[in-house]
């Protein structure tokens, strides 16, 4: 019987996939042909796609978690083991304490216990090391060498723009995008329901995708200089087309002047409600001053001011004293992942939505298994099932990654930014019982 044997493929990005030396075809190409050549079976194929600097090994840790499922592994090369020599070592040896036989096309069987074949793995390891090192210094040069002369290096990602030659140039349909979102966030929206109407509306956040727009996406985009025309890369400000004025640029950013509270201390205001006939709370300054010559403010329901002859009965409240109860109240809500997470109203219908679909993935997994040991499928076609089976849940994981880490930020957010921000942030609303007792409620997720 052949041995089986998988194959590790490792692609610098996903650009490389198909072209160049280190690509993908390549590396499949060299390592089929030496599975033909020393008899082994090639049942399955791992492939990592490295972007950058990010080192995932996903599917390497796959192939390690599978690997009673095979004899040996085979790469193209010494260098598709890791990024440097201290790493290539280390995933050498995991995989080889795997009880696992590696060969690499071009040089065969890797034996540590053999002087020989160390040394020469050793080499191959330093020499792939300095060779991508130079690489990386010579586009460093390069690249730094194209800023300073005011154009625009590869890479800028930014929505709203697409690179031709190192000039930024506007995509009409994305600006318009960017424009909605200025405008609002310069209305007052929160950060919140900006992402929620963009969703709502299908916007892809970059092309071709359809993940939903979270409240940071838009943070990050309306706190990006680039959109009035100051493109930040590295050390250098590279002035690019603007899709907003400077005005509405800082007119809607989070902390922007121009808000109608801006005059009153207080800090509630736009966030609080009166909990007895639901209008919101204003602010009004006393003539009175206190020691010290300061005015004092307070709470009203504005339910009155509307309607002087229609009073709900809610007095006025001091601005600072209901600040400061607020501020307890609303820190301490947000700073209880638990008890977040149960008022996430997304975050547990992702989460009962998953488990059940879990379920569902893991026993389609043992059927395929199941189907094949009864000899009703072949090992490629198994292979080619499961892998499908464990795409669905990585996706399943990241929508629930996706979740949690929205809920993360946001207590964390909570417990840095001054009380202003985090209500802005959260969509907080207050409503005030009485004097000593206020609800808080976090409308993140909802309309
Ligand atoms: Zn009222």
């Amino acid at each position: 019987m052949p041995r089986r044997a998988a194959a590790y493929l490792r692609v610098s990005s996903e650009k490389q996939a198909d072209e160049d030396r280190f690509g993908y075809h390549r590396q499949i190409t060299s390592v089929r042909e030496y599975a033909a050549r020393t008899g082994l079976d090639l049942v399955a194929e791992y492939r990592d796609a490295i972007t950058g600097k990010s080192v995932t090994r996903k599917y390497l840790d796959l192939l390690m978690s599978e690997a009673t499922a095979f004899d040996v592994v085979v790469i193209s090369s010494v260098d598709r083991l890791a990024r440097d020599v201290t790493s290539s070592y280390q995933v050498l040896a995991n995989l080889l304490a795997s009880h696992l036989q590696v060969h690499s096309a071009d040089h065969g069987l890797i034996d540590l216990d053999q002087e020989s074949s160390l040394i020469q793995f050793n080499l191959q390891a330093l020499f792939a090391h300095l060779e991508r090192q130079k690489i990386v210094t010579r586009t460093r040069a390069a690249v730094n060498a194209i800023a300073a002369a005011g154009q625009i290096p590869d890479g800028m990602r930014t929505f709203g723009y697409r690179t031709v030659k190192r000039e930024a140039l506007v995509v009409p349909e994305e600006a318009l995008v960017v424009r909605d979102v200025f405008e609002r966030s310069a209305r007052g929206e929160t950060l919140v329901a900006i992402a929620r109407a963009l969703t709502e509306a299908g916007v892809p956040r970059r092309t071709g995708a359809s993940t939903p727009w979270r409240f940071t996406d838009v943070r990050q985009m309306i706190r990006r200089t680039t959109y009035k025309g100051e493109y930040r890369w590295g050390q250098h400000v590279l002035s690019v087309p603007a899709i907003v004025t400077p005005g509405l640029w800082a007119k809607a950013q989070p902390r922007g002047r121009g808000r109608p509270w801006h005059t009153s201390p207080l800090q509630l205001l736009g966030h609080v409600r009166c909990g007895v006939c639901g209008a919101r709370l204003s602010s009004k300054p006393h003539h009175v001053r206190s020691k010290e010559g300061r005015r004092y403010w307070s709470y009203r329901c504005s339910g009155r001011n509307n309607d002087p002859s229609s009073s709900c009965g809610f007095g006025a409240i001091s601005g600072p004293h209901l600040d400061a109860l607020a501020e307890r109240a609303v820190r301490d809500a947000l700073a209880d992942p638990k008890r977040v997470r149960e008022m996430l109203a997304v975050a547990a219908e992702v989460d009962d939505r998953n488990a059940s679909a879990l379920a569902a993935l893991e026993s389609e997994d043992a059927r395929w298994l199941e189907a094949f040991r009864a000899g009703a499928i072949t090992a490629a076609e198994l292979s080619e099932y499961r892998a499908d089976v464990r795409r669905r849940s990585r996706a399943l994981a990241d929508t629930r990654a996706t979740a949690d880490r929205d809920v993360q930020e946001y207590v964390r957010a909570a417990r840095k930014l001054p009380l202003r921000e985090v209500l802005d942030l959260a969509g907080v609303e207050i409503v005030v019982l009485g004097r000593y007792s206020l609800e808080v409620r976090l409308n993140v997720w909802r309309a």
